[in-house]
């Protein structure tokens, strides 16, 4: 069995826009990653980890953004951190078991790649991510900053500020 580490996209991979709400990026042209990301997926990489990223964008059922344009981003993604795959979710109806805090997607990931849960983290920036890790029993690491007012409530394994300390928990 593999051991993978399981990114979710924005806020986490790269920023989101802060407007009024904090958005995720509609186009390629909005997308700047986060610090660090680079560095980190080649320590893990090395490492021997799958990297995958779990991703809800449910603009696209909103008809808010456009396939095409969450594809492109996500494609950029791929080939700039050297991801193994990339599971996503349009759906906006938190039932759906796909979409996160739903495990749907880590399952599938599972299944495709046989992974071990236990040996494999979840890096991810809201409570959905957290939970979904949770349903799963992965590791879960909780990536904040001052923007996020959740972190008191957050119940994850692991907490962290940069993405720099990754390589203090995943050795
Ligand atoms: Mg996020």
């Amino acid at each position: 069995m593999k051991k993978a580490v399981f990114f979710d996209r924005d806020g986490t991979i790269n920023h989101l826009i802060l407007n009024k709400k904090s958005q995720s990026p509609k186009t390629l042209k909005n997308l700047r990653l986060k610090k660090n990301i680079i560095k980190i997926s080649k320590y893990l990489k090395k490492k021997n980890y799958l990297l995958i990223m779990i991703t809800n964008q449910p603009d696209v059922s909103r008809g808010l953004n456009t396939k095409k344009n969450v594809n492109e981003i996500n494609n950029f993604i791929k080939k700039k951190i050297n991801l193994d795959d990339i599971y996503v979710s349009f759906a906006r109806n938190d039932k759906n078991f796909r979409r996160k805090p739903n495990p749907g997607m880590l399952f599938e990931a599972k299944k495709k790649w046989n992974i071990n849960f236990k040996k494999s983290y979840f890096i991810g920036d809201r409570y959905k991510d957290i939970e979904a890790g949770k349903k799963v029993k992965i590791k879960t690491i909780f990536f904040f900053d001052k923007n996020n007012k959740e972190h008191n409530q957050i119940r994850s394994n692991f907490k962290i500020t940069s993405l720099k300390q990754i390589s203090s928990i995943i050795k």
